[in-house]
């Protein structure tokens, strides 16, 4: 079959963005500030300092600055994997019998398999400039972790990663890896840290939390000397560094003169979703285009679309800064999901502002709808998704599927932040027939709720 157009839509590396858009710059209402937990008042940068390398710090406080020149240590390094193909899914539409057309931004092809690179390199980059030596960090499912030590073993700094004590014992390839390149793994909770400590005794038998992985690698930052706390999603320059995804699909579709209708991502703690939309959110902020926005969330851990909008803490120990976002609580611990990358109780602030202000929409799914779609996914399209973009998957499915009911000849563009290659037992698990959903009841999202802190502004 001959296509109109070609299935793989590369950019040279010629026409790479050499800028990062911040949204925020263009957000009417910004997002609210992020709050010293001792004070309450918003943080400085001295506050954040000790913890995160100083260019993070200066990003994240920064809001006006739409354009963020990419500095060339950074470009050389996004060249040596970057552009990421934007894929037309002749093959999916032609299986759905759909007349919408879908696009997707294949962020899987490096070593670490996903979209986290493109902040990892960044991070390090800047480290490396200051002067440090290590960094420390945590991980869940293992991508952030894979994607630091990548990042650290290329600009030559030592990484000491936290890694949730359950994935570590799941995924002992992914420790593989981060071992080879040269990273430092440790099972959280651990004895390592006065907050791992504190956890085991309260909870010997624990497998342990994202939350709690942060406690401890923030406490490792802070007690080691020329050493900071690098974070892979969540915050504002996370999110800065991720929309090298929607600068570069922007580049591809305008050659094609191409103008998505819907945009969708599967959301975390929003990095590659809120990377890919930026531009295209931008300017529907600026009210000139009316696409729709989807953040697709797993119904075991729904932020959006079951959470709060008020402050909260990042993480389980309580220790980081406040911040204003669709929250679980800090104390919620979701059902161990084969979505890891997905089990956080938090979301972007800036996502949940745009959420808030309904700029965007949200839905949840299923642990079972959506592997039904990764694998209608691989087999039309060929590419063994992650479980994680799997949720984007299926709701550009779902999207498509109602074109094909209504007769519309939408333009659908998604994330496909990761490929599965780390995820066979899940795999293994769907084709065994014994994944199962776990959504949590009401009053599990009350215990989680319970632990928002109860400060004035929450009130
Ligand atoms: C970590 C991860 C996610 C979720 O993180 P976000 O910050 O929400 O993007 C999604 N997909 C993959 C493949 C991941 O590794």
């Amino acid at each position: 079959m001959k296509h109109p157009i070609p299935t793989r839509i590369y950019i040279t590396q010629e026409e790479m963005p050499e800028y990062w858009y911040d949204l925020r710059a263009e957000m009417k209402e910004k997002p609210d500030p992020i709050l010293h937990p001792g004070t309450l008042q918003p943080v400085m940068a001295a506050d954040m300092e000790p913890v995160f390398c100083k260019e993070s710090v200066k990003q994240e406080l920064d809001s006006t600055t739409r354009l963020v020149p990419i500095p060339e240590g950074i470009l050389d390094f996004y060249r040596a994997y970057r552009p990421s193909a934007l894929i037309r899914a002749f093959y999916l539409e032609k299986e759905l019998g759909t007349p919408a057309e879908i696009y997707y931004k294949f962020e899987g092809i490096n070593t670490s398999g996903s979209h986290k690179l493109n902040s990892a390199g960044p991070q390090a980059f800047y480290a490396k400039e200051e002067g440090l030596e290590c960094l420390s960090t945590e991980t869940g499912a293992g991508q952030w972790g894979t994607a630091m030590a990548m990042a650290c073993g290329f600009f030559g700094l030592g990484l000491t990663v936290y890694m949730v004590k359950v994935s570590s014992e799941q995924k002992p390839y992914r420790k593989a890896v981060m071992e080879t390149y040269g990273a430092k793994v440790i099972p959280s909770p651990s004895n390592t840290t006065e907050a791992g400590q504190k956890i085991l005794k309260e909870n010997p038998d624990t497998g342990g939390s994202l939350g709690c992985a942060i406690s401890e690698a923030v406490e490792t930052a802070v007690k080691t000397s020329k050493c900071r706390y690098v974070l892979g999603s969540v915050l504002d320059h996370v999110l800065l560094h991720q929309s090298v995804i929607g600068m570069e699909a922007r580049t591809a579709l305008d050659k094609y003169g191409i103008k998505p209708d819907i945009i969708i991502g599967c959301a975390g703690g929003g990095s590659n979703f809120g990377g890919l939309i930026a531009p295209f959110m931008g300017e529907k902020i600026a009210e000139k285009s009316s696409t729709r926005f989807i953040a697709v969330e797993p119904a075991s851990c729904p932020s959006f679309t079951r959470g709060r909008y008020v402050y909260d803490f990042g993480d389980t120990a309580k220790m980081t800064p406040l911040m204003r976002m669709q929250t679980l609580g800090n104390g919620f611990i979701p059902s161990s999901s084969h979505a890891g990358g997905l089990r956080y109780h938090g979301m972007s602030p800036v996502l949940s502002k745009l959420y808030h202000d309904g700029y965007l929409e949200a839905r949840s799914e299923t642990q079972t709808g959506i592997f039904d779609a990764a694998v209608r996914f691989m087999k039309s399209e060929g590419i063994l998704p992650a479980p994680e973009s799997s949720h984007a998957i299926k709701a550009a499915i779902d999207e498509a599927l109602e074109c094909k009911r209504s007769g519309e000849k939408k333009v659908i563009l998604f994330c496909l932040s990761g490929t599965g290659y780390f995820d066979l037992s899940a795999y293994m698990s769907y084709n065994a027939k014994t994944l199962t959903d776990e959504i949590p009841t009401d009053e599990e999202l009350e215990q989680g709720f319970a632990s928002i802190p109860d400060i004035p502004q929450n009130r």
